[in-house]
This record gives C-alpha cells, sequence and structure tokens, in this order.
C-alpha cells in the first residue's frame, strides 16, 4: 500500500467548512407525501395523481431538495419538481387508470403490489440487454450479478450498499433497481468476484463504481471496495470512475457528513497512488449548481485531485431548452467541471413523458454547443445508450435525394464500430435507436439485433 504523503491534507482543508451548519438527511417517499408540508398549497387532485403514480415508479424526495431546489411558486413547472416528483404524465393513461382504480377501491398492499408489478413489467424495466447481454461471467462460466462488461475498457460495479439514491430523479433508467422486486435489482455484494474479473481480464482500464449512488455508501465500504485496488494486480485499472448526483440531491455528502472527510481524503489517496479518479457527476439543470453547499462541494472534491465529469439526458418538462443548456455547461466550466454527455432519455419507465424527438435534441445540442466556449464543446451528444453501443446524432443531411439522420457510435460492444459513420432514414417521430431505419445498405448492419 503507497505511503500517505504530507501533501495529503493540505489541499483537501484550504476551505473552511466548520462554518457550515450541519443539516439533517431526511427523506420522503410515496408513504409521506402527505407529510410534505409544501404540497399541501397544491390542490387534492394534483396529489392523488403523485400518490397513483408512486404506487408503480419509484418516489424518494429529501428535505434539501423541496427546501433548496426547489421554486414553489413555480410548481408544478419548476425543473427540479419535475426531476423529483412524480407527474400523471409519467404513465399512459392505461396504467394509470388501472392503478387509480386499484387504490380507490381500497385494495390490500398485496394486491396493490401484483397491480403495480404488473404494470412495471410494462415499463421496460431493463433496457438495452442490460440483464441478458451485459453480466459478464467468472472463469467457471458462472454469472456475476452486480458487474456489467459491456465495453472492452469498462466494468461497471453495483455494490450493494449503494442501491438508492440520495432522492430518485422522477426519469431514471435503473429505476427498476428501487422498485423493492429482488428480480429487477442489480446488485451484489461479492467483492472478490469483482476483484477475480479484473485480475483475469487486463484489458480493462476503467472501472465504474455505480448504482443507485455510490455515494449513499459509508466511506468506509467505499474504502473497501476500493483501496484494495491499489494493489499493483490492479495497476491496468487506470481510471475509478464514480457515478453520482450527490453533488445535487446532498452536497453536504462532501462537506458536513459525519464521514465526509474521510471520503475526500479516500479519493485524494487514491489520486496520490496513481489512480485517476473521475466523478460521474449526474446534472440536468443549472439549478442544481445554484446553492452554496453545492459549489463548496465542487471545490472540495475538486481539491482532492479527482475530476467532475458531468452528464445527463435531455428531457421534456425540465431542459428542453437551449439555453437551460447553455447556462448549465457555463456554470460548470466556471466551477471546473468537465461536461462530457448530453443523453437521450432511455426508452424505459416514465420515457414517455420526458422523451423528446431525435431531431429536436438534435437542434437543441447544436444551437447550445453554438453559444458556449470551447471548453464547454467538450459534451458529447445527443448520445442513445442502445443496445450495440452509444449513439450520437452527429446531424440531419440529404443523402441520395433523401433526408438522413448521420450517426455514429462513440462505444460499441464491436470496438470496430466505433467511430464509424452510418445513416438512418429521417423521421420526425423518432425518440429513440429501435425506431429508426438504416438509410443505405452500409448502414443495415448497425441495426441488427445482436443474438442473445
Ligand atoms: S441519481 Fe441516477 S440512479 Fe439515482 S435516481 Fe437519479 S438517475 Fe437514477
Amino acid at each position: 500500500m503507497p505511503q500517505q504523503s504530507p501533501l495529503t491534507r493540505i489541499p483537501l482543508h484550504t476551505v473552511d467548512f466548520d462554518e457550515v451548519p450541519k443539516q439533517q438527511f431526511r427523506v420522503y417517499t410515496a408513504r409521506d407525501l402527505d407529510k410534505i408540508k409544501e404540497l399541501q398549497l397544491l390542490p387534492e387532485s394534483l396529489r392523488f395523481e403523485m400518490k397513483v403514480v408512486s404506487a408503480v415508479l419509484p418516489f424518494r424526495v429529501n428535505a434539501y431538495v423541496i427546501e433548496e431546489l426547489i421554486d414553489w411558486q413555480r410548481v408544478p413547472n419548476d425543473p427540479i419538481f419535475q426531476l423529483t416528483f412524480p407527474q400523471k404524465g409519467m404513465l399512459s393513461d392505461v396504467h394509470y387508470n388501472r392503478m387509480a382504480m386499484a387504490i380507490r377501491s381500497d385494495m390490500d398492499k398485496q394486491a396493490l403490489k401484483l397491480v403495480a408489478n404488473e404494470i412495471r413489467q410494462e415499463l421496460n424495466p431493463h433496457p438495452a440487454g442490460q440483464l441478458e447481454h451485459n453480466v459478464p461471467c467468472d472463469s467457471a462460466g458462472e454469472p456475476i450479478p452486480g458487474l456489467q462488461h459491456k465495453y472492452r475498457e469498462t466494468v461497471l460495479f453495483f455494490p450493494s450498499q449503494g442501491q438508492t439514491c440520495h432522492s430518485y430523479c422522477s426519469f431514471c433508467f435503473r429505476w427498476a433497481q428501487f422498485v423493492g422486486d429482488k428480480n429487477l435489482r442489480m446488485a451484489t455484494t461479492e467483492a472478490d468476484k469483482l476483484y477475480g474479473y479484473l485480475e483475469e481480464h487486463p484489458e480493462v482500464t476503467d472501472l465504474l463504481v455505480t448504482g443507485g449512488d455510490p455515494m449513499v455508501m459509508k466511506s468506509r465500504q467505499l474504502k473497501s471496495y476500493l483501496e484494495p485496488l491499489l494493489h499493483p494486480r490492479f495497476s491496468h485499472i487506470q481510471t475509478v470512475r464514480i457515478g453520482t448526483k450527490a453533488l445535487t440531491f446532498w452536497p453536504q455528502r462532501f462537506i458536513t457528513d459525519d464521514d465526509a472527510d474521510e471520503l475526500v481524503e479516500l479519493l485524494h489517496h487514491l489520486v496520490l497512488a496513481g489512480k485517476h479518479v473521475a466523478i460521474m457527476a449526474h446534472y440536468n439543470h443549472w439549478r442544481e449548481l445554484d446553492t452554496d453547499i453545492a459549489r463548496a462541494a465542487i471545490r472540495r472534491l475538486r481539491a482532492t485531485g479527482a475530476e467532475i465529469r458531468s452528464q445527463g439526458p435531455l428531457l421534456a418538462h425540465i431542459n428542453d431548452c437551449e439555453d437551460d443548456w447553455v447556462k448549465l455547461w457555463n456554470e460548470q466550466i466556471k466551477l471546473g467541471i468537465i461536461p462530457y454527455y448530453q443523453f437521450v432519455e432511455r426508452d424505459t419507465g416514465a420515457r414517455r413523458y420526458f422523451e423528446v424527438p431525435l431531431y429536436k435534441a438534435w437542434q437543441i445540442y447544436r444551437q447550445a454547443m453554438q453559444k458556449v466556449s470551447g471548453l464547454g464543446r467538450t459534451a458529447r451528444g445527443p448520445s442513445m445508450s442502445a443496445d450495440p453501443g452509444k449513439v450520437e446524432i452527429q446531424g440531419i443531411a440529404e443523402m441520395n435525394g433523401q433526408k438522413v439522420f448521420v450517426l455514429r457510435f462513440i462505444q460499441a460492444r464491436d470496438p470496430s464500430w466505433v467511430q464509424q459513420p452510418f445513416f438512418a432514414k429521417f423521421d420526425e417521430q423518432a425518440t429513440w435507436f429501435d425506431q429508426l431505419q438504416p438509410a443505405d445498405e452500409h448502414s443495415e448492419r448497425f441495426f441488427r439485433k445482436p443474438a442473445v
């Protein structure tokens, strides 16, 4: 294990955080909707709609989000309200009416759960072949639940203690992780299997710890997973990525939580030992950056030597406007965050409420890009995390007299596909890769479904 450098403490404590008052973490779930006093000001009908939707899709919000991020004067149109609170349009009329009727008829808990589970199964709980195609096997051919290995260089690890979040995003593509159905969960506590797998795969350079949100874990748990990676047998793991939305939903995690110091020291220790630590921060709206504690948490994380890269989907009702993206990316640059991805809303859960036609997503991306400096143009997108890989919409063009989408794979299961341009027929309604048709013979192979 590398020696602790005498520099370890210096950069982490250059900002005096002792002045920041400690806030208690208070969380509300579907059971507690009636306890949220701000909701009492809304019409009863709206509150009933929230109850119906939250009986199917996960709901969890904390007091910091309610009190400091949501502008209640703007509700229901406030973007952070839309980001966290259930809305009627998130379910189809058929699903909504079914659940509403079940609730009104006073069904018991078990019966309600059955109805909810049936509806969930119709919401494509595991998009892009996450369970069928991405779970790797150990040397004995046994699948390793809680790991995903889709792209050659990167392994995803889902530690079981990190399979929740400080609040839930209403559009979450991993929503199925949170609804209490064990069949829908991906998680592992078996770190040994992770280490064994990494040792057998020297081509893997990046480990992405993800969830849920791994930052809900205690620092000592995170440490127990990450410190072993400093052993020389993992020298091929250059980068430790941690996917998180804690910088938005609970920035106190990095400042005032009891084990916040331990957390930042762990990250700094990994950096000093030669790992690239990348915080893959999930952001959807510039308002998430707009509190003192959110900015302080960013400064403190950056002081560890970790890089913060931002990513998030483009969503109707939240950020389908170029000016919001311009402001988000500009603020991030100011704070030292590297814009990384703009995603397309995935084909799962509440997608019907949030989806934006692909041509419109591209227009928003392009117009926003034109208004930021070169440092903001590092964000790739709009990108679809589809079954064969991450497909970026590069533009709209004309080919042989027909209008086409110009596409490319930013990442692909088959590395030889990466960066190859290909084409799809223009479709004004299309919101996802599966709805597109190849525009020419050369492009056909990229649309074929992989064998299971
Ligand atoms: S933070 Fe990420 S995993 Fe958690 S609810 Fe939001 S999108 Fe889903």
